[in-house]
């Protein structure tokens, strides 16, 4: 959950109530080292050489245990989530790509329009079925891999 999107979906006070008082809502501060504006929620908390700095740079520069850092995710995290991601979601785009081929080139083909057409609807049944299937097991595996 980041400040902007309770700002943008919650009232006023929401927000406010969210953020520290110092900071205005709509102004990010900017990190010493990379000079990146992020959200406040993205900085980690500290004085001196901690002051002001983002959570990647802080753990780039050992200010900050990757443990004590929860909003940053690490490579590995990252790709483990985009892997699951895509094989969560990758039957719904194949199956929307055949169908968007076979109704522009794939029908008026002799024989294989018909083997086209029956796999496309075949698949069109099952995937949505094995999406709720596998909806529980997606959940476990997502929960592991996040901070
Ligand atoms: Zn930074």
């Amino acid at each position: 959950m980041t400040p902007w999107m309770t700002t943008e979906t919650g009232s006023q006070t929401v927000a406010l109530k969210d953020n520290p008082p110092l900071v205005v809502t709509s102004v990010m501060p900017v990190c010493r080292l990379c000079k990146q504006n992020y959200p406040q929620s993205q900085f980690i908390t500290g004085n001196g050489p901690r002051y002001q700095v983002c959570a990647r740079c802080g753990v780039q520069h050992g200010l900050a245990d990757p443990e004590d850092t929860p909003q940053l995710y690490s490579d590995e995290i990252l790709n483990a989530r985009l892997s699951l991601y895509t094989r969560r979601h990758l039957p719904w785009v194949s199956v929307l790509m055949g169908w968007i081929l076979f109704l522009s080139i794939g029908r008026g083909i002799e024989l294989w329009s018909g083997l086209f057409f029956g796999v496309l609807a075949i698949s069109s049944l099952i995937i949505p079925v094995l999406h709720i299937m596998g909806k529980t097991r997606f959940l476990a595996e997502l929960a592991k891999i996040t901070p």
